[in-house]
């Protein structure tokens, strides 16, 4: 098979050596999703791709493509979000972050809002922006462009668009008001995850699953409003995914 380049922007979201000096990476792409490229003599200072091998460098790369194998030939730092590295905090929400995207990203499939999801993110962390609120948020905007979003319309069993309070049905993906839910007997057995949330969370919630994205961390809300949005949107994309990361766990234990 003859071989194909490609030009492409990508960050890298894991890095693992390989022998005495190459490094394969996994970098997510707008275009071509999540792919593993091999990168030959990137472990030397010398090397000039040196830093577009780096956790987390955005780069304009071009690639060699050969059996589906990909090659970094020649890359260009963009951004390298070093300033990531001033904050244990920031450092444990990007590395969280980035395990997320691998375990949600496919191979060959274009990402292109939730890479700029990511490459926001990053931003604000470099910025020194409230880590619980940036890890909230991409949460929860990541529940949105995996389609995974519940609907916020208002309340699944009286319809109610402005509950001043109730709880998301995790399983359901429906939201019950204070009043339904009092009024409601849930069937014997049934395990089901509720996550409470006041009227202020609730268009917290609305704002960051539908606004622009590059307007995504333009807003603000008290404390308990962000430590509610938090716990929900953490749960809800937990609990879509099936599984538990020790990056978060980490993280926990900084927030
Ligand atoms: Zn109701």
């Amino acid at each position: 098979m003859p071989k194909n380049t490609i030009s492409t922007k990508g960050i890298v979201i894991r890095e693992a050596p390989i022998g005495e000096a190459d490094k394969l990476l996994t970098l997510l792409t707008p275009t071509l999703g999540r792919i593993t490229v091999r990168c030959r003599g990137v472990r030397t200072l010398k090397s000039r791709r040196f830093a577009a091998s780096q956790l987390y460098a955005y780069s304009d790369l071009l690639l060699s493509e050969q059996d589906g194998r990909y090659t970094l030939e020649e890359a260009e730092v963009l951004e390298t979000f070093f300033a990531l590295r001033s904050s244990l905090e920031a450092v444990a929400c990007a590395n969280y972050f980035a395990d997320l995207l691998y375990a949600v990203t496919v191979e060959e499939e274009g990402e292109e809002e939730i890479l700029r999801l990511f490459l926001n993110s990053l931003a604000m962390l470099t910025r020194n922006g409230d880590c619980l609120t940036i890890k909230a948020v991409f949460e929860f905007r990541l529940t949105s462009l995996l389609g995974l979003m519940p609907d916020l319309s208002g309340c699944s069993l009286c319809g109610s668009a402005v509950p001043a309070s109730g709880w998301l049905d995790a399983a359901g993906g429906v939201l019950i008001c204070s009043s339904c839910a009092f009024a409601e007997h849930a069937p014997d057995g049934e395990e089901r995850v509720l996550l409470p949330f006041s009227g202020d969370t609730l268009s917290l919630m609305r704002y960051v699953a539908s606004c622009e994205s590059r307007r995504i961390f333009s807003f603000s809300a008290d404390r308990a409003v962000i430590e509610e949005f938090s716990r929900i949107a953490e749960r809800f994309l937990l609990y879509h995914i099936g599984r538990d990361f020790d990056t978060l766990d980490f993280l926990h234990t900084l927030l």
